[in-house]
């Protein structure tokens, strides 16, 4: 009998050039988180999002987004202003800094966050406490939120927005790259994001000066000395010359692998759009979607839940949507500003498998797992 191998949500998809560049950091010994790795993956992201911002590469996404609240001077007793609807990683670092998150509600078209509950919260704080420090929106799945909308109160109230770009490599929002659309925006290349360097992320700046800044703090704040002397508290946070290796190769195939993760998505849509139960995250006018993680959200938990197991039977991967951060344990005693949106998404949403090596029997096998589910 013939076994069938496990389908995954989102495994690593290597392009075949990596190897060689890792080679390449061997045979010099360039091995530390310094070489010509590093600055040619810096400078093939530099091009890809348009040449007009800086980048530093970082050990992790985490990482950039800590350095990003370190750059802005986010520091104990000051609030930041959080996306509700995502992963931990994007609120955690406001704790490291002895901050506190605030947490916002989605809207239902991007599913990110939601511009009219963001005033209400900057207003609220103003009022009862201070003005936030800084705000974290996130490009969930690789959508893009609306930028312009949350720019335009971020500029009223002169609160600078850090971009968690972390799964929105290759997105565009109004013809621009996702990333650069706001004062910082930070990658991940985590196994399980469009293009990997098996963990490290990126600090996309504004300025040489932001740059010099953030590599000095990412490399233990060394002052200019022949003995190791601080004025300053730094981090290990830079990019091994080896991993940078890795993402050199896959930037030649990021192209690629955008256009895959849509194909997915077509595909699913395709096949699915006849059901009034199932509802997509849709690109709104202007928004271009990597596509990360082709995402459905059905009419009742119990669905998804069914469609899950039916999976799962088949040794096939899909999972929940994101627990929102107002509804997670080790947050529940912070602030939020709720709607209800990002509850339902997760109580009804499901991730479907969305890796760019998805074989054409792949798709047609989890397709005909989710057609089996009763009462779709
Ligand atoms: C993956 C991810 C991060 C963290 O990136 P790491 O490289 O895993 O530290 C942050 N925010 C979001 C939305 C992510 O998906």
């Amino acid at each position: 009998m013939l076994t069938k191998t496990k389908i995954y949500l989102s495994s690593p998809h290597m392009g075949g050039t990596e190897q060689k560049f890792v080679n390449e950091a061997f045979e010099t010994n360039w091995i530390a988180p310094l070489g010509p790795n590093v600055d040619g993956f810096e400078n093939d992201i530099k091009s890809f999002l348009g040449n007009n911002r800086e980048v530093a590469v970082l050990s992790s996404g985490t990482a950039s987004i800590h350095l990003a609240l370190e750059l802005l001077d986010v520091k104990r007793g000051d609030e930041v202003l959080c996306q509700s609807f995502t992963f931990s990683a994007s609120a955690n670092p406001i704790i490291y800094q002895g901050a506190s998150p605030v947490f916002i509600d989605s809207e239902k078209d991007s599913w990110n966050m939601c511009p009219e509950l963001l005033e209400i919260a900057i207003q609220d704080r103003i009022q009862k406490y201070k003005k936030p420090k800084a705000i974290i929106a996130v490009h969930l799945y690789g959508m893009p939120y609306k930028a312009k909308e949350i720019n335009a109160i971020a500029k009223k109230y002169d609160i600078p927005v850090i971009e968690d770009s972390a799964e929105a490599l290759g997105s565009t929002y109004y013809n621009e790259a996702c990333g650069t659309l706001s004062d910082i925006g930070i990658l991940s290349f985590n196994g399980n994001k469009i293009i990997t360097t098996s963990g490290g992320g990126a600090l996309i700046i504004k300025s040489l000066k932001l740059k010099d800044k953030a590599v000095f703090l990412s490399t233990q704040a060394r002052d200019n000395a022949p003995h190791y002397q601080h004025s300053t508290i730094g981090f290990n946070y830079r990019m091994s010359n080896v991993l940078a290796g890795i993402g050199r190769g896959q930037m030649e195939v990021l192209e690629d692998r955008v256009q895959a993760r849509r194909d997915n998505f077509k595909f699913y849509k395709k096949h699915l759009e006849k059901f009034e139960s199932i509802e997509f995250q849709n690109e709104a006018e202007g928004m271009f979607s990597n596509r990360w993680i082709t995402c459905i959200k059905t009419d009742s938990f119990s669905k998804r839940e069914a469609i899950r197991q039916t999976l799962l039977k088949d040794d096939i991967e899909s999972r929940p949507l994101w627990k929102p951060m107002h509804l997670q344990p080790v947050f529940k005693d912070n602030l939020h500003f709720t709607n209800g949106v990002s509850e339902d998404l997760f109580n009804k949403g499901l991730c479907l498998p969305s890796g760019s090596n998805l074989s054409p029997d792949d798709l047609a096998r989890i397709m005909e797992n989710i057609l089996k589910t009763p009462k779709l």
